[in-house]
């Protein structure tokens, strides 16, 4: 079945908050959330990467941690906001590819992170299916929903949880 995922890199797939505390000289010690490379080999031709902030900041931890094959595409803007947009013209564009293949089924497009007032949310709003990483230690994990439309659809604590407990997402 088509699917997609749209991947966020900090506290998402990697352990940013803990292990940089706001330092990017910490940048090599960077390490992945549980689980989060397997998910991503078993999704390789699946999943697109979706991170914000310095560009070249998140290059290198793309390759302190050994990601960077896993993804088709690698999408980096400078503020968490502007994925709002690059998330509609992501969704309108596989929205066209489905229409090709005439099966449209949008709950196919996964999207993984862990800010509800950015990527779950406008995921959300595109009508998209939503997991919220709540990682120990990440910076927005005990953040509340604000909006009724807010809580994602499934809601765990890494990677481990995500296949174990979701094995068809
Ligand atoms: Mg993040």
């Amino acid at each position: 079945m088509a699917k997609l995922y749209l991947i966020d890199l900090d506290d998402t797939i990697a352990n940013t908050s803990q292990d940089l505390k706001g330092d990017r000289e910490r940048i090599p010690k960077l390490t992945l959330v549980p689980g989060a490379l397997r998910f991503l080999k078993k999704n390789k031709h699946k999943s697109i990467l979706l991170s914000a902030g310095n560009y070249g900041d998140q290059q290198d931890k793309i390759d302190v941690l050994g990601i960077r094959h896993c993804f088709k595409e690698i999408i980096i803007r400078p503020k968490p906001e502007d994925k709002l947009e690059v998330l509609e013209y992501l969704v309108r564009r596989y929205r066209e590819e489905l229409l090709h293949g005439a099966h449209l089924d949008l709950t196919q497009i996964v999207v993984v992170g862990d800010r509800l007032d950015i990527e779950i949310r406008q995921a959300r709003r595109l009508g998209c299916m939503t997991v919220r990483m709540k990682i120990p230690g990440g910076r927005h994990s005990n953040e509340g929903a604000i909006m009724p439309t807010d809580p994602a659809h499934y809601e765990v604590r890494d990677f481990v949880e995500l296949m174990k407990e979701y094995p068809n997402l």
